[in-house]
């Protein structure tokens, strides 16, 4: 009996030890609100009392600089983690914001892009990093991809139980989709069968606009119940918050970015507990 109930667990998560569900935010194109979902949705969460890490998988930086981190004052990060064989509790850093810790990127990152090619089980060492973490427990686990199916973007997904797509409602909003589709099929069919596509969530939205309402409408017909019912608004807070390090409800709480964010986050615990 025992034994059936652990594999149904098995079913739903990865399982990292002291970890709770573990959600890539991906997309391989550029500018499409993964960073900004990943910041504001982390924060979203602690917000709601829950513990959550974010690993920035970006070597860009940008989640670490919008969290108020200077990436100068970084000694262990994610390139240390991937590339150095260091563990992940070396790594965690606080943030401004209770509950909210990030594991920090700095440029290094790019050069494991490269070195992580020539190793063996190459897709697997952050999963291996985070199976092997027994340090406070976190509720949730956040990782901010890189705009590209590389395999810094493989050992994201390869080490998550879900995956979130963010989609900007543009003219090209669903091109390159069959490309991450089949990205996480093959992810599915060889590295983790764990993996599921928690949902599609638009950002940049502007019902005033015809197009974007298009493009939402076609995303839902195409879609259906995988895409988000809360939808992030085109917002300036959203975009000036990151130059204050800090995620957008501490910069203004009442703003529609704000309160957008926190609707995603009340959605996807929602949607957790119904999956659970
Ligand atoms: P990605 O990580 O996919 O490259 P970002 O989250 O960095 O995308 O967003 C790209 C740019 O658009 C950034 O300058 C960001 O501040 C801005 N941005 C993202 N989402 C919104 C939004 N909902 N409203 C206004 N600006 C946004
Ligand atoms: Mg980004």
């Amino acid at each position: 009996m025992l034994r059936v109930e652990m594999k149904m667990l098995e079913v739903f998560h990865v399982k990292h030890k002291n970890l709770g569900p573990v959600f890539s935010i991906a997309n391989q194109k550029g500018g499409v609100g993964k960073t900004t979902t990943s910041i504001n949705l982390a924060a979203s969460l602690s917000a709601f009392d829950k513990r959550v890490l974010v690993l920035d998988l970006d070597p860009q930086g940008n989640t670490t600089s919008g969290l108020g981190v200077d990436k100068d004052t970084v000694k262990v990060g994610m390139y240390e983690l991937l590339s150095r064989g260091e563990d992940l509790q070396e790594a965690i850093m606080e943030t401004g914001c209770e509950g909210l810790y990030l594991v920090p990127a700095t440029i290094d990152l790019s050069g494991a892009e490269v070195e992580l090619v020539n190793l063996n089980a190459r897709e697997k060492i952050l999963r291996t990093c985070l199976q092997n973490y027994d340090g406070e427990p976190f509720d949730y686990v956040i990782i901010d991809c890189p705009p590209a199916l590389n395999m810094l973007t493989i050992n994201a997904l390869t080490a998550s139980d879900r995956v979130l797509v963010t989609l900007q409602t543009e003219f090209y909003a669903m091109e390159g989709l069959s490309q991450l589709m089949d990205t996480i099929r093959r992810v599915r069919a060889n590295l983790n069968e764990h993996l599921e596509i928690e949902g599609i969530l638009l950002t940049m939205v502007d019902r005033r606009n015809n197009l974007s309402s298009q493009v939402e409408k076609d995303v839902r017909e195409y879609f259906g119940a995988q895409v988000y019912e809360a939808v992030v608004p085109r917002n300036v807070r959203l975009s000036e918050a990151p130059s204050y390090g800090l995620p957008v409800m501490y910069h203004d709480l009442r703003s529609k970015g704000a309160q957008a964010y926190f609707q995603v986050a009340q959605e996807m615990m929602q949607r957790e507990s119904i999956a659970v």
